[in-house]
């Protein structure tokens, strides 16, 4: 069945859409929605500024250590 919400297709056995549309009642669940943070993580992008910070916190404190160390 087509939801009435959104407009994407379902299963015939689905009793709500992924955008929270509840077919029963016709209300719209946001408690229902998938997980947008999930869908966040797998994004490149935050997957690379991710990376790109974690890499700061591990070699900057090396940098720091190597550069202040007496000779
Ligand atoms: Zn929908």
């Amino acid at each position: 069945m087509q939801c009435r919400n959104c407009g994407l297709e379902n299963p015939a056995s689905a009793q709500w859409c992924d955008c929270g549309h509840v077919f029963a009642t016709g209300n719209c669940d946001i408690a229902l929605r998938l997980p947008e943070r999930a869908g966040l993580w797998q994004h490149p992008v935050v997957i690379v500024l991710s990376a790109l910070v974690l890499a700061l916190l591990v070699f900057a404190p090396l940098y720091y250590i190597a550069n202040s160390a007496p000779p």
